[in-house]
């Protein structure tokens, strides 16, 4: 649901103490014990305590013994519950980061992957633990030029938050250096922040470093409030839900795309440019953040289709039952925890699905979904079978010589 006017006064302050005092918080209250967010959530059959229970043991007083859990690092926030839950609760916006809020400041041990992400992100504004120099070093490779505010602060139409992934991994840059072209073809006016730009910090609020978000969020908001820009626009489909549904309780009011919707948007005047055929057979997988959270199951399946020469094959589980690639809440950084708890990664569950299409290209219009679908890939010996390429780069590709 979009932050309104109303949204924000009843609910960027809402804790587990007041939430009978607002109606978002009285909704919590009214689950009829039905089970479905336990037996949607993909990690479920490993929860000690799904929403089901936790709302239970708030109602009877006894919600503090769930803070002495870590069941809820399970949960990789994919929206699954709040998607089914037939009362309409919230879980995955509303209680359940107040609850993980409250568990992760008692975790006695946070797990050492996670840790280290976390730790990188408050000293360098960044997971991977690197440079913030180092941010925009993949702009030197680019075949266009690529404004940075802080050299050039003059006004600009697109203020691009380009995110951590899609600086630093060298599949992200791929995904960077595409969208550049794209925006070049289409005579977008651009911009991006350069070394200034922090991690948006969505999935540290969503594993429950709500403090290590806010330190983000507050350094990236006095960035925007820096420069005259008519929108912003990322590629980051984690950062599009921060600044979409969180930023806006702490004055953030600029106009949002994810490049996704972006480019669908202006799909009249791109598909004349897209000229090279793509010989591909694709899948889509719907991005948790994106698909369920914010309903953009077409935009990314338009821009697909409109490549000359590229079939689309779906999933069996694909738009609102699509399975989670397992990287989102923290889920990035807990692929050794889960491991150890006997969990199979659900981007290795997926990527048998995404086999059995008989597809040869994996889209996605995520960042992490690159990383973690190559990995599978490669760890279930299909890395002959099948590639793994952001809607962006498809897009780039099909641009040809123009
Ligand atoms: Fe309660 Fe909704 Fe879960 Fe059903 S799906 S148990 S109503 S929170």
């Amino acid at each position: 649901m979009p932050i309104t006017e109303e949204r924000i006064a009843n609910e960027c302050d809402i804790t587990l103490e007041n939430l009978s005092a607002t109606p978002e918080g009285r909704q919590v209250l009214t689950c009829i014990q039905c089970g479905t967010c336990a037996g949607t959530c993909p990690y479920g059959d490993y929860m000690d305590y799904p929403p089901r229970r936790i709302i239970a043991l708030l109602r009877i007083g006894f919600i503090e013994e769930v803070f002495h859990s870590d069941s809820l690092l399970n949960c990789v926030a994919c929206y699954s519950c709040m998607a089914q839950c037939p009362r309409g609760i919230r879980l995955t916006e509303v209680l359940l980061p107040l609850v993980k809020e409250e568990m992760f400041a008692k975790l006695p041990q946070v797990p050492a992957e996670l840790q280290t992400a976390l730790q990188n992100t408050l000293r360098y504004g960044n997971p991977q633990g690197l440079s913030p120099r180092k941010r925009t070093d993949w702009i030197k490779t680019t075949e266009v030029p690529i404004r940075i505010l802080s050299e050039d602060p003059r006004p600009v139409d697109v203020l691009w938050f380009v995110e951590c992934q899609n600086s630093y991994h060298p599949r992200g840059q791929d995904n960077s250096r595409a969208v550049a072209k794209l925006f070049h073809t289409l005579g977008v006016d651009f911009a991006i922040l350069g070394n200034d730009e922090k991690c948006a910090g969505e999935c540290a609020r969503l594993v429950g470093e709500s403090g290590l978000f806010d330190t983000l969020r507050e350094r990236n908001m006095g960035y925007f409030q820096k420069y005259k820009f008519n929108q912003i626009v990322t590629g980051g489909a984690h950062a599009y839900d921060a600044f979409k549904f969180i930023y806006p309780c702490h004055g953030f009011n600029y106009p949002l795309e994810h490049t996704t919707t972006f480019f669908a948007k202006k799909l009249d005047a791109l598909k004349p440019k897209l000229t090279k055929k793509l010989n591909y057979l694709v899948t889509y997988h719907d991005s948790c953040c994106l698909g369920r959270h914010n309903e953009f199951y077409e935009e990314p399946r338009n821009l697909l289709r409109a490549i000359p020469g590229t079939k689309l094959a779906e999933m069996v589980h694909n738009r609102i039952i699509s399975r989670c690639c397992g990287g989102g809440g923290g889920g990035m950084w807990l692929d050794t925890y889960y491991k150890s708890k006997g969990m199979e990664r659900l981007s290795e569950q997926r990527i048998k699905e995404a086999i059995a299409t008989g597809a040869d290209v994996l889209a996605v219009s995520c960042p992490y979904e690159i990383s973690r679908f190559e990995d599978a890939l490669k760890v279930m010996g299909y890395e002959n079978k099948m590639v793994v390429r952001d809607i962006v780069e498809l897009l780039a590709e099909s641009l040809g010589d123009n």
